[in-house]
Parts: C-alpha cells; structure tokens; sequence
C-alpha cells in the first residue's frame, strides 16, 4: 500500500510530536511509530527541563551556555549550544502556553530545580569567583516528561495530524541524494506500506538498548540510525554513550538526578558520601560521568554495600512528604521494583546505560549531513536523540535533552516548510520495498538455526562489559570481534513464530539487526579515539588529548567495512580548558 504525505515524522517523542505541532497547519504531515506515540520514551523523562528563567534565583544565558560547552567535554559545536541554550525560555514558555503543567513556585511562577553541571557564579568570603549549583530545570513533579508528551500530543490531535501508531520502518527510499519516503511495517498483520514523501523526518530517539544495564525502554533500539547508515548516511560520534550514575539496582530503571536535585547523598560501605574525594564543590551534583566513574570506581575498589556492585542514593533526611511532593514516581518505583520505601531506607543504585550523545549528523536546522564536510541530503531531516547536531558533545547535562528535542523538534519543523514551500514529489523508484518484503518473506520461509534472542544476550553483556563506563584496547578488540561473529550468525536468524498478526519476535529480530549494526560503530569509534573526553573514558590513556581529538568522529559504511572520518569542533568564545568540579 503506498501513502502520500508531504511530511514523514517518524517518531512521536517530544522531537516528533514538537515537529509535528510546528507543521501541521501548513502541510499534510503522518506521524509514524513504533509503539502508540504516548508511550514514547519521553514520557519516562522524570526531572526537568533545562532554561535560564532565574525563577528561583538570579541566572542567565551565558552561564548556561557555559555549563553546557564544559559538561560536553568541550566537544559540543558552540554555535550549537548557543542557538539552543538562547531558544530555551521561549520554548519553555509556548509549552505552558499549550498546557503543560509545571510545577510552581509560591508566587505562580514555573518552579526550578538543581541538576548536575548546572552552575552560576557567586564570589566567595575571600573574593574568589567560583561556580555552584544553581535553580534551572524547569519541572512537574518527578513527570516532566510524561505531561510535555500528553500536551503535545492533544496538540497534534487539534490539528489533526495523522498517527500511523504501531507502525515499524524498516528503510528510507533515498536515491541520488534525495529522500522519497519510508517504507514500514503494520505490526497489526505484518503488511508492508510506502510512505512517499516530500520531507522525511527521522525523531526515532537514543540506542542505550545496546546494553545489557539501562534506564532506556524497548524501544531505544537505535532503528533510526541504523536504518539511516545503511542507507549510506554517516553516524557522528557514536562512542559517546552517557551512563547515568543512579539506576536503580539491579535493572537500571532510571532514578532520577532529581533525587540528587533535591538533596539526596550518596554513601558507599563505609556510609562515606564518597563525592567529595571527587568533586569537593559541587559533590553530588557533578555532571553524570564524574558521578558514574566514581561511583564504579568506588564499587571495583571494593567499597560498593557489603562487596556489592552498588552504592546507596539516601533519601531519608528529605523526609515523606517532600519525597512525596516532589519524587512521587521514582518513591513508587523504589518500592515496586526494588521493595524499599525511600522515606525510611537508603536506595540500591548503579550506573546505567542511558543516553545517546550520537546519531545522525545535522547542521544547526535540521538537515541531515552526507559528510564531515556538510553536503546535505535533499529532503531528509533528524531531530532529538537520534540526531548529532552536537549540543552535548562527550557528556550531555541533565535536563539539556528534553531541551534539544523541543527546540530542534521546532527547529527542524520551520526548515522543513521553508523546504516543502519550494520542493515537489521526487518519484519513487520501482523497486522501492522489494528488499524489504524479499527480507520478511525469506525469514518467514526460513530455516534459519540461530535464535535473535541469544544473540541481543551476548551483545548487550559485552557492551555492557566490554564498551561501557571504562574502555580499553585488548576488551574494545574483544568487543568488536564479538560484534562481528554475532553479524555473521545473525544472518542464519531463526524466526520461529510464523503468525502475521502482531508478531513481536519479528519485530525483535529486525531490532537485534539494528543493535548489531550500530554497535559495531560505537566499538570502532571507541577503539580509534585514544583519549578520555566526558562519557567515553579510556583506562590506557587516562588525559583528553586536545591536540589530536577535539574532533568529532564521522562513521561511514562501505564495502570494505567501516571506515572513520573526522570534523573539527566548532569553538566560539570557550577554550578548552581543563574540567575541574
Ligand atoms: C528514564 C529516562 C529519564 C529521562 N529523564 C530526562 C529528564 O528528566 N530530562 C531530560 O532532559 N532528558 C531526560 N531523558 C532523556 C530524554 O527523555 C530523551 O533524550 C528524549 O525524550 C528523546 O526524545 P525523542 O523525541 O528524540 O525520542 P523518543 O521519545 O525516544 O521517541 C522515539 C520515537 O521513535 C519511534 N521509533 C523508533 N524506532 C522506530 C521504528 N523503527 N519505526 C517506527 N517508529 C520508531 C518510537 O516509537 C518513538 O515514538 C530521560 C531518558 C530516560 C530513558
């Protein structure tokens, strides 16, 4: 069955819907998804969202900007940053504007919260300048990403935008440097449909699913940009994988930073709040990766509760009815999954897989880059996580990401009217969705011997293992052997379940094809990059290394396997210093 529309989004998380809400009145848009567009992982988001309002306290732009260039390791784009941080307030406030309910400070103001590498200056007894926390993320409660989600959702349905929920891509229809459309897949009775399209956006969110420990849903299986590579789209800096320091144990269902926000400690064994032998001034509330590393460094060194691979997030002096107030979700994800209550016990927590800094290249509009040298594809367009703009650089700061989607989401949205005020529909080619439906029909007839299943296991533990918090050569080698044997097994998959109707293992099965894919790109990337910069941390190299990678790495597919490019970093007014809490 084909479609026409003169916009694709694919994905209904704050990138999409944000994308959707700025286009619909002017052009006929379908919004593609996986799962129903509320169940996007944006509705887990739990903290906050980041904008210098100076609600609370005094604020402003520049600190702002300033915090995200340092948290990104120095190796976000600073015209990036700029033009985002900048955008912060008026997004914040067209999303109250629309509905969201923020909560609120006494006079009726949206209310601020703390989160990690979120600073300003103050001067201290003796006069020297120094950088504490600071009141920015703009919060509900511990919901922040579950009501942004509904209230744009209800806006897309007042402009009535089109929802194909329950929808699977599998690949974009992209020739000569043009995209035409996506072709998918009703998971309801596994047909397959083209999308013919004028512009297509890619919103399909991060690839933490990777990984054996994460606080990402099943979804986060990095279609996008797997779907994008093999299209012979580069991938931007994949070996920037953030670990978010408190997921709850032994899972790694995210507690939020909020916690942290809103008082919390964190004590190892010896009940030592052990931050301080890590970052003095700002102790908990060091940016993610600080936090991560000395929290697995306080585990491998034997100092995790009772020998344990976790330390404890103590809540307990905050008392029940902040708790209450303030972290209700994570208070009743602590009991249910873990069957501890908050108010009275300290909290299990380890680090956990849980963003992705990498993705698809873009410029500062949306357009999806064919090289490190920004030629850019006609027609094609990525917001939110599944893009690389690069607004985070080595280490994204809490609250900055639901920023990123809402703004780039808007963002995208303006570039692509301009573009569709101009564009017409490129034809399709003739044989678009045969490779598609060859694929379904051979794994449908198949005799395949090997299970999906098994192979996502392995993968995910020796990412886990092997390309997570601490890197080296000889387990990033391991690593990307294993990758390579699992790519080759995978090609004998096994689908055992024939039903037509909803059938998940299916689904599951190209998901594990996408893990691989991508998987092999962070490992590589990781390999290559001798340094330590924000999340990717190297125990045989131990230093950033300026001189030879403040750059971004540029992953391209090719017949003879992948091969590594590179970008230099865009530096406007910060220089790279070093990166002291
Ligand atoms: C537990 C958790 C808490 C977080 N808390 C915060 C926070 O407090 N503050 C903050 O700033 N950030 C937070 N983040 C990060 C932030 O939520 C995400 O980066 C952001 O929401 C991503 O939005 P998105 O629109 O890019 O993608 P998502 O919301 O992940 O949406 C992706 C969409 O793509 C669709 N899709 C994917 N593949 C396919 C396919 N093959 N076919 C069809 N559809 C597809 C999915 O169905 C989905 O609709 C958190 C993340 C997690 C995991």
């Amino acid at each position: 069955m084909i479609h026409q529309y003169d916009l694709v989004i694919v994905g209904a998380g704050l990138a999409g819907l944000r994308a959707a809400v700025e286009t619909s009145n002017h052009a006929k848009v379908a919004v593609i998804s996986k799962v129903f567009p509320t169940r996007s992982h944006s509705g887990a988001a739990q903290g906050g969202i980041a904008a210098a309002l100076g609600n609370e306290e005094p604020d402003c732009i520049e600190w702002h900007i300033f915090d995200t260039v340092k948290g990104s390791d120095y190796l976000g784009d600073q015209d990036a940053i700029e033009m985002m941080i900048k955008e912060a307030p008026e997004v914040i406030y067209e999303l109250e504007h629309m509905g969201v309910p923020f909560s609120r400070t006494k006079e009726g103001k949206i209310a601020q919260r703390q989160f990690g590498g979120h600073t300003k200056e103050v001067v201290d007894e003796k006069g020297n300048k120094k950088r504490v926390p600071v009141l920015r993320a703009c919060y509900s409660a511990d919901r922040t990403g579950h009501v942004i989600l509904h209230t744009l959702y209800e806006q897309c349905v007042k402009n009535n935008v089109k929802f194909f929920s329950e929808f699977f891509i599998t690949s974009l229809i992209l020739e000569n440097n043009i995209c035409r459309g996506v072709i998918a897949i009703n998971l309801k009775d596994t047909s397959i449909h083209i999308f013919h399209a004028k512009a297509v956006l890619f919103a399909t969110g991060g690839y933490g699913r990777a990984y054996r420990v994460t606080s990402n849903a099943y979804a986060n299986s990095g279609d996008g940009v797997a779907i994008a590579f093999r299209a012979g789209i580069p991938l931007e800096d994949m070996e920037f994988v953030q670990f978010h320091p408190t997921g709850l144990y032994p899972l790694g269902i995210l507690v939020t930073e909020g916690a942290r926000g809103e008082g919390g400690y964190l004590l190892n064994n010896n009940r030592e709040r052990f931050m301080k032998n890590y970052a003095p001034t700002v102790m908990e509330l060091a940016p993610r990766d600080m936090v991560t590393r000395s929290i697995q460094t306080e585990i491998n060194e034997g100092r995790g509760i009772n020998g344990k691979d976790y330390v404890h997030l103590d809540l307990t002096h905050l008392g029940r009815e902040k708790l209450k107030e303030r972290l209700p979700e994570i208070t009743g994800f602590a009991k249910t999954y873990a069957g501890i209550d908050p108010a009275v016990e300290p909290i299990p927590i380890l680090p956990t897989a849980h963003y992705s800094m990498g993705g698809i290249p873009t410029d500062l509009y949306g357009n999806v880059l064919a090289n490190e040298k920004g030629k850019i594809i006609q027609g094609f367009f990525a917001a939110g996580e599944c893009a690389c703009i690069s607004v985070h650089g080595a280490n994204r700061l809490g609250t900055n990401s639901l920023l990123d989607a809402v703004v780039h989401g808007r963002r995208a949205g303006k570039t692509i009217l301009k573009f569709l005020a101009e564009a017409d529909f490129s034809p399709l080619p003739t044989d678009s969705g045969e490779s598609d439906k060859e694929y379904i029909n051979h794994l449908f007839s198949g005799t395949g011997t090997e299970n999906a299943d098994v192979i996502r296991k392995i993968l995910k533990s020796e990412m886990t293992n092997k390309c997570g918090v601490f890197r080296n050569e000889t387990d990033l080698k391991a690593a990307l052997e294993t990758v390579r044997t699992l790519k080759e097994r995978f090609k004998n998959v096994n689908l055992s379940f024939k039903g037509k109707v909803f059938n998940t293992e299916l689904m599951e099965i190209i998901e594990t094809g996408n893990l691989l894919e991508f998987s092999e790109v962070i490992i590589l990337g990781a390999l290559e990059r001798k340094e330590c910069r924000g999340a990717h941390w190297r125990t045989d190299y131990e230093k950033r290394d300026d001189v030879n990678w403040l750059k971004h790495t540029f992953a391209f597919k090719t017949d003879k396997g992948i091969k590594l490019k590179y970008k230099p970093v865009t530096i406007l007014n910060y220089q790279p210093q070093e990166r002291k809490y």
